[in-house]
């Protein structure tokens, strides 16, 4: 009886077992569809984000044909992307290079296993040339052999375009600096230069190198007042945060130069302050301008005056000079006879200044022919080779050929005399000067060169003032008479000087009638 209570229960619980195991598997069989379920969902998500990605991405097998491929590869191909299943790019016609290139792809990732990065192009099927970042790797199985490989395209089309735009601008803005005769410039506030355009070489014969990451300090030809002056002012900028304006001279390879400058703070994104930028322009041509300006005012205005006093005055003279002539011949005045010379040669000398005067005027006739320049100059040649003789300074020529201009020959005569006379004045004994006349551009240039001490800046800003010397006995009208003289022949006078020496260019405009003219 026991053993069959036994048996009955062994049943039981055998069958309390079973019915445990089945809810188990049951539960595990609801859990599993579940998993299912949950995978299936997620497949289903993974699908539409790859399918929307902005990205081709796709899978080929070992023979790079294809087992997916994601719908936006048809915006570039105009291909379906179910028509690339089973099939390689060289199947569904895409072109020849496109082709060559990923199957070489395709074999080094198989063979290698290694993933592999690069860019590509591709004309598409609107002939739109587009760029690709394409990346490649290869897929591994349970045993891990290599049984396919994934890659992607993306499009940098834009990106491209956008690359080189920017580098096209930058070209651009290189060229402008690189190219503007304003002294662009960068400054720290340790006064070190990060940064300056090549403008600098033609101010200083310094290349833009020799300047770069050193501070001013450390830049041997700047002198200690414009280092002292520029430091003051980018200080002040890095102080105020405010742009700097102001005007200063420099001292450059081929004279001294203004410059209008502006300097100012660059500002970054935090609102501080690092670096200062300037910009100098160099207006010496406006200033020179101006100061031409300036000197014809005043010319004209000396040149009326003269022209209304001077007859006046040398009228009486005249009749003076000949009462004296007449009286130093009577035996009377016979012993005073040395006086009588001196007064009519003083005379003499104020008729001479009165003449020269007389030549300032704003109103004098011009009498202009068309004549040679060069004419002019040989007839002289003679005459300032004795006056220079006297105290053993010389005088060359040397004459190119040039088209006649419409001169006025006693004019242009005084003019030559005149720098060529401060020329000898201005010289040791020993010294030479030169006279050149040549072409250059639309103009004859005629050029007075002496071996004398320069001119200093000061003086040469005076010069052509009437009146203004630095001579015991000049009379400061030479130079005067010369500009009047070259402002009635349309010329323009620029001297030149250096310690040594000087050279007075005289520029005449060459006028179409003139140029077909020559000698
Ligand atoms: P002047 O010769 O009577 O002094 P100018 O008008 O001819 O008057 O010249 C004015 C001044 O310009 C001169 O006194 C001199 O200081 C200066 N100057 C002119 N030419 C030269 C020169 N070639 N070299 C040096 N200084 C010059
Ligand atoms: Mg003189």
């Amino acid at each position: 009886m026991s053993s069959e209570i036994n048996t009955k229960e062994n049943i039981l619980t055998e069958m309390q077992e079973l019915r445990k195991e089945l809810h188990r598997f049951e539960n595990s069989q609801v859990q599993h569809l579940q998993y299912q379920q949950i995978i299936r969902q997620s497949q289903k998500e993974y699908k539409t984000l790859i399918e929307h990605l902005p990205v081709i991405v796709a899978r080929v097998n070992l023979l790079s044909q294809h087992i997916y491929i994601n719908p936006i590869i048809t915006s570039d191909t105009n291909i379906p992307a179910q028509d690339f299943i089973g099939k390689t790019f060289r199947d569904v016609g895409l072109p020849n290079n496109f082709c060559t290139l990923w199957e070489a792809t395709f074999s080094y990732i198989f063979a290698t296993g290694k993933e592999v990065v690069f860019e590509s192009d591709f004309i598409n099927y609107q002939g739109k040339h587009c760029f690709y970042h394409c990346k490649a790797v290869p897929e591994y199985d349970q045993e891990h052999t290599i049984q396919s490989a994934l890659y992607t395209l993306m499009n940098i089309t834009d990106l491209k375009l956008m690359e080189a735009k920017i580098y096209q601008q930058h070209q651009e803005f290189q060229a402008l600096i690189e190219n503007t005769p304003d002294i662009i410039s960068r400054i720290d506030k340790d006064m070190r230069i990060s940064f300056i355009n090549p403008a600098i070489k033609d101010l200083t014969g310094v290349s833009v190198e020799e300047y770069l990451d050193k501070t001013l300090d450390e830049i041997p030809h700047f002198d200690k007042d414009f280092i002292e002056m520029w430091k003051k002012k980018n200080q002040e900028v890095f102080h105020t945060k405010e742009p700097n304006v102001f005007e200063y001279e420099f001292p450059g390879i081929h004279g001294n130069h203004h410059f209008h400058a502006r300097i100012m703070p660059e500002f970054r994104a935090d609102g501080t302050v690092e670096y200062a930028l300037s910009n100098s322009r160099d207006i010496t041509a406006h200033k020179n301008m101006t100061a031409e300006m300036a000197r014809l005012d005043r010319l004209n205005l000396v040149g009326e005056m003269a022209a209304s006093i001077g007859h006046e005055v040398r009228n009486p003279m005249t009749t003076v000079r000949g009462f004296l002539q007449m009286i130093s011949l009577k035996a009377e005045y016979k012993k005073h006879s040395e006086f009588f010379s001196i007064m009519i040669e003083e005379l003499d000398r104020a008729n001479t200044i009165i003449t020269e005067f007389l030549s300032l005027a704003k109103d004098k006739s011009v009498d202009l022919k068309e004549l040679n320049l060069n004419d002019i100059v040989i007839t002289l040649m003679p005459l300032m080779q004795a006056n220079g003789i006297v105290d053993n300074k010389y005088i060359y020529s040397d004459l190119k050929q040039i088209p006649n201009l419409l001169l006025d020959e006693k004019e242009i005569r005084q003019l030559i005399l005149n720098i060529v006379h401060n020329g000898f004045e201005a010289m040791e004994p020993g010294g030479n000067i030169y006279i050149k006349t040549f072409t250059y551009d639309d103009t004859v240039v005629l050029a007075i060169q002496d071996e004398g001490n320069g001119i200093p800046t000061d003086v040469i800003k005076k010069l052509g003032t009437p009146f203004f010397t630095t001579k015991d006995t000049g009379t400061g009208l030479g130079l005067a008479v010369c500009y009047s003289i070259a402002n009635r022949h349309n010329a323009t006078i620029q001297p030149i000087t250096g310690p040594n020496g000087t050279t007075f260019y005289i520029v005449f405009q060459i006028t179409k009638k003139e140029s077909n003219i020559l000698q």
